[in-house]
């Protein structure tokens, strides 16, 4: 089922307060309608009854595909850190296993910041492609290309709508301003043979990508941190 709350929100171009129905979460399998919407960026979007500017409201989501078995967690990072994101992520996990009989599948459970990642995961799921995989090339993108695409800076997203057979076409968003600001292609042959090793070896894609935030982005700044400590 997809939930609706009211909330009362205050417009930024003009301070007008005004009660809003604001969904957290959305079953993407009963009202396939929600999906387009959040694709389309009309979801959680407010009018505001004063002044008519329109804005999106970016609040935690839950994204639910149960035919899918996708459970999708868009935790915003505006008002709390990743770190704390992940502590509290990590502890309702525990939870919802421990919650569940053991004859029941869990659902694959995923977390993302943003819009973008939510959309772009979306899209890498439906086309049957393989997270981890698309991950380990934005990895080796970042450090063969750290000029151009440094991780503190830019986020590597697939655009799988504008792939081809032969090419996958990444767009280079600024991590600051979010604004998409270059592409770049890889060779669709090349992910192939990193499927390959993939499927031939898993424990090295989830030892670098231990989840539930899949992102060669996130490993980087991680390593990155991780070595300034030393
Ligand atoms: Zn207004």
């Amino acid at each position: 089922m997809s939930a609706r709350k009211t909330y009362s929100i205050r417009c930024p171009q003009c301070g007008h307060e005004q009660k809003v129905e604001l969904y957290d979460s959305v079953n993407v399998t009963q009202q396939p309608e929600l999906k387009t919407a959040l694709f389309e960026n009309r979801l959680n979007r407010v009018l505001c009854k004063s002044c008519e500017a329109s804005f999106r409201i970016d609040k935690p989501l839950l994204y639910h595909d149960p035919g899918r078995n996708i459970l999708i967690h868009w935790m915003p990072d505006t008002a709390v850190s990743r770190e704390e994101i992940l502590d509290e992520f990590d502890k309702s996990m525990e939870e919802l296993r421990a919650a569940l009989p053991p004859d029941i599948e869990p659902p694959r459970v995923r977390l993302v910041f943003t819009r973008a990642e939510l959309v772009e995961l979306v899209f890498i799921i439906e086309a049957g492609m393989e997270e981890r995989v698309v991950e380990y090339i934005k990895y080796t993108i970042h450090m063969q290309n750290m000029k151009r695409v440094p991780p503190a800076e830019k986020q590597l997203l697939l655009n799988v709508q504008d792939s081809t057979a032969d090419e996958l076409l990444f767009a280079i968003q600024n991590a600051m301003t979010f604004e998409l600001e270059d592409v770049l292609r890889y060779p669709r042959t090349a992910y192939r043979s990193v499927r390959e090793m993939y499927r031939k070896n898993p424990d090295e894609f989830t030892e670098l990508f231990p989840g539930p935030y899949i992102s060669a982005r996130g490993a980087l700044m991680a390593e990155e941190s991780a070595g300034e400590e030393e």
